[in-house]
């Protein structure tokens, strides 16, 4: 009988492939594992197992399989139904749910090699220049790359010369696997066996006399063998010995010394488990506590609505304990990895090394190493902290998800697919696995909310902050009113300077709150009005003081700052508008003694650069933090007693149904930031709209009022949790083609759907990376059957990619696009 494997590829194509494989192979292959695969040409790809079966496809002949890479299954098969619930729901491929789920590390690449053919008599006369300049390349390096040999002969196309070479006999050629994933090799260092015994050491310190260096090298390591019996790393000799690797070599060429590898575990913490800490919940977080302890058991997720700092931390850690109790593993996620550093410290002080970290800043090493630890169980990842890609870990005894901060946007995977919503992909997850799941915030989604509310998921709440600290004191300041009466200063207003005046007097710190990067988002010429504009894209450059740039923040492309109008040529520049970069610029005029901080995407880079400066003003080291959005997230810092809104306006006008709710959440949680001990904290909103419901409700704390008029805003125009909603966006470089093409489309949608079909429209950014845009959003009612409605799409997406002319142009879907 014949057997045959169907993989997935990690690539956006809809089918599974079909391989021959052994009766052995059968045997041994399971799902889940990776196997390595010919595709197209001569290129390999690292696949998914996904079945074996005896039936041969009818359509090609199936190839064989390259090579089996896993001993067991690297992916579970609760994953892989968890997966094609992601592809399905989302609008995309197994192969691209795949591809953002594992680590990348796990995904070998294929690169042709052309190598010497040792056993052939080449003449070189034969030969041709080109094939001359290969052979003899050849005779230097043990191997070439498909690349190398063009950059060699300055051809673009190779192929045919290599295959001349291979006629000839001169190269052989090897499709080889390179495994991106190596493990860590520590050095380590110690006495040669024949050095063991004191008297012998003597003997050798007696030689080594007139080799000072070399002694000192001796006596370190022996002072450190003194202290601990643990290895000694080569590093730490060196530094402990005041000598160089040097000194160190020859000892080990003398045989004096030895040096040996041991593979480290990347993901090892030294920190230790603080047995004694205990969490003693006050009475509001008992309570809660209950209700969600309640929920549990009749196998509701739940929503646990505290107000910022009221220890809904705490009462995850009950519930963290309880599962680990229970022998099961946690799940903690986090919408950004600016929250981890405190979490992580936090969670550590109770867990010790339990805890795992999971994200995407991490090196395709650790998150290796993090994904084998889950698969196998371990102790040392029976909890994870991540952000939204660690649902895609192979757990296995998954008992609790939390999601902290779940109103959050950025849960919701923007680009590539599969964009998936991580709080709703966690509660699928959750469901599988008969796991808890609680959803935490202080201003929870209109979703959540709404849910709650129809009972779909439970609900706790806790009312007050913890240690009775009272929530801040938010005022509104009119900056049109303080315009008129010339109280500003720059954008400051009087108001603003003194409280900031009286908070520097009492130490205290401060937390400036600007949702713009950048020092202006606009240079405008005050004689013709031109304005700088991206030549990618359809929005203008925002001015950057260092360097002295304009930048585009949506594809890159700067440009020097010019001194005169790139179109009229007059020298009337004028910076409009202003971003996180020139608030610290005014704070440096106005408070010239103070060390002002500055948390954006901009000074957020480096691997560690959000936890150096979190920990910086943690430590006091600064005493005003400004920042966008990143600032207003979870963190819980001690000495902030004043929190000051630039401007509200922004956030206000943004055209977008969730604008309001956005800005409410914002806000609250920024003014969240203030007064988190005893004193109670000063909340400081700028605006030119004092009088706007929205900031009415963020000063007196009023969710529910926010809730009940977005709410019914909602239900007027049909926007979720009314309805649910798919975004398709078309991409293509050719205006009227798109134009033509969305056209098209929505005609036939509205055709065959018969629901709802907005657009097509330009979104505000109707053009990015010399690409236009266009949006078409289709509503569907909450009795209606999405599944249903998503195969009618993909049934016309079929027939639009059947119309040549429309060939270029991209789709992307984006379902429950927020
Ligand atoms: P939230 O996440 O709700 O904003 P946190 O969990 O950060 O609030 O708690 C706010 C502060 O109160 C933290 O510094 C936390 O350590 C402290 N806290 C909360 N609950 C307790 C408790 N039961 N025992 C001791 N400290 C607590
Ligand atoms: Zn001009
Ligand atoms: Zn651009």
């Amino acid at each position: 009988m014949d057997f045959f494997l169907d993989v997935v590829l990690p690539i956006p194509l809809e089918r599974l492939f079909t391989y021959k494989i052994s009766a052995e192979e059968a045997d041994f292959i399971k799902p889940g594992m990776r196997i390595a695969v010919p595709f197209g040409r001569s290129k390999i790809y690292t696949a998914l197992a996904y079945n074996v079966h005896d039936n041969a496809p009818v359509a090609y002949d199936a190839k064989e399989i390259f090579q089996i890479l896993d001993q067991k299954p690297l992916v579970n098969p609760t994953q892989l139904r968890h997966w094609e619930w992601i592809a399905q729901y989302y609008m995309c491929t197994l192969g691209e749910v795949i591809r953002s789920a594992l680590p990348s590390a796990f995904l070998l690449e294929s690169e042709t090699l052309v190598l010497p053919n040792k056993e052939a008599q080449v003449n070189e006369m034969e030969l041709a220049d080109d094939e001359f300049l290969i052979f003899e390349a050849l005779q230097h390096q043990t191997a070439l790359k498909i690349g190398e040999i063009s950059d060699i002969v300055d051809k673009k196309h190779v192929l045919s010369l290599v295959n001349r070479l291979v006629q000839k006999g001169v190269v052989v050629q090897k499709e080889e696997l390179f495994d991106a994933y190596k493990p860590k090799l520590v050095r380590y260092i110690q006495l040669s066996e024949e050095y063991d015994d004191e008297s012998k050491l003597e003997m050798l310190l007696e030689k080594l006399s007139r080799a000072p260096k070399q002694s000192q090298v001796v006596l370190s390591l022996f002072q450190i063998k003194a202290e601990s019996k643990k290895p000694v790393p080569i590093s730490k000799l060196e530094k402990e010995s005041g000598t160089s690797r040097a000194v160190i070599k020859s000892l080990v060429d003398k045989k004096v010394l030895k040096e040996y590898h041991i593979r480290k575990d990347r993901v090892n913490y030294d920190e230790e488990q603080d047995e004694s800490i205990k969490v003693v919940l006050n009475e509001h977080q008992t309570k809660a506590l209950g209700a969600i302890q309640s929920n549990f058991e009749q196998n509701k997720p739940v929503l646990l609505h505290g107000v910022t700092s009221s220890g809904k931390t705490e009462v995850y850690i009950k519930l963290i304990q309880q599962c680990l109790d229970q022998g099961e593993q946690a799940l903690y996620l986090l919408p950004e990895i600016a929250l981890t550093l405190q979490l992580i410290n936090r969670l550590r002080r109770y867990f010790g090394s339990k805890v795992a970290v999971y994200h995407s800043k991490y090196s395709i090493h650790e998150r290796v190493e993090v994904w084998n630890n889950v698969l196998n169980n371990e102790e040392k990842a029976q909890i994870v902290i991540g952000a939204r890609s660690s649902l895609f870990l192979p757990f296995s005894k998954l008992g609790l998800v939390i999601v902290d901060e779940e109103h959050e946007n950025s849960f919701k995977q923007f680009d590539p697919a599969p964009r998936y919503h991580a709080r709703d992909t966690a509660l699928v997850l959750a469901s599988y696995h008969k796991a808890n799941t609680v959803l935490g915030s202080a201003t929870p989604s209109i979703e959540s909310m709404d849910n709650a509310k129809r009972g779909k998921y439970g609900y706790a709440a806790i009312h007050s902050r913890y240690g009775n600290v009272m929530l801040p004191d938010i005022n509104l300041v009119d900056i049109k009113e303080a315009s008129r009466k010339k109280k500003m200063k720059g954008h400051f207003s009087e108001t603003l300077i003194n409280a900031i005046t009286e908070a520097l007097e009492l130490g205290e710190q401060i937390i400036l709150f600007q949702n713009r990067r950048g020092f202006a988002p606009v240079v405008e010429c005050t004689t013709c009005g031109h304005v700088a504009q991206c030549p990618n894209c359809d929005v203008s450059l925002t001015y950057h003081q260092r360097p002295n740039q304009l930048r585009c923040h949506y594809c890159g492309y700067n440009m020097a700052l010019q001194l005169a109008c790139l179109a009229c040529g007059s020298n009337t520049l004028d910076k409009k508008g202003f971003g996180t970069e020139q608030i610290q610029e005014e704070l440096k005029q106005l408070f010239p003694e103070v060390v002002v901080g500055r948390m954006d995407l901009d000074t957020t880079r480096g691997k560690y650069a959000y936890e150096k400066l979190i920990s910086s003003f943690e430590n006091q080291e600064m005493d005003i933090l400004v920042g966008t959005q990143m600032v207003t997230k979870g963190l819980d810092f001690r000495n902030v007693s004043l929190v000051g809104i630039m401007n509200a306006d922004t956030m206000l006008n943004y055209p977008d149904y969730r604008a309001h709710e956005r800005c409410f959440q914002m806000l609250t949680q920024v003014a969240g930031r203030a007064g988190r001990t005893q004193k109670r904290g000063k909340v400081l909103i700028q605006t030119y709209n004092p009088y706007h419901q929205i900031l009415q409700q963020v000063t007196t704390n009023d969710y529910q009022k926010m809730f009940e008029e977005q709410y019914y805003e909602r239900e007027q125009f049909k926007y979720p949790p009314v309805v649910r909603i798919i975004k398709i966006t078309l991409k293509d470089k050719d205006f009227n083609k798109l134009n033509e093409a969305a056209q098209w489309l929505t005609d036939s949608l509205k055709n065959v759907l018969r629901l709802q079909v907005l657009g097509p429209e330009y979104p505000p950014v109707a053009r990015i990376r010399r690409d236009y845009l266009k949006n078409i959003l289709i509503k569907i009612p909450r009795s209606q059957s999405a599944p249903q409605i998503k195969n009618s799409i993909k049934r016309i997406e079929k027939s639009f990619n059947a119309i040549s002319k429309y060939k270029s142009v991209r789709l992307i879907y984006n379902v429950d696009h927020i």
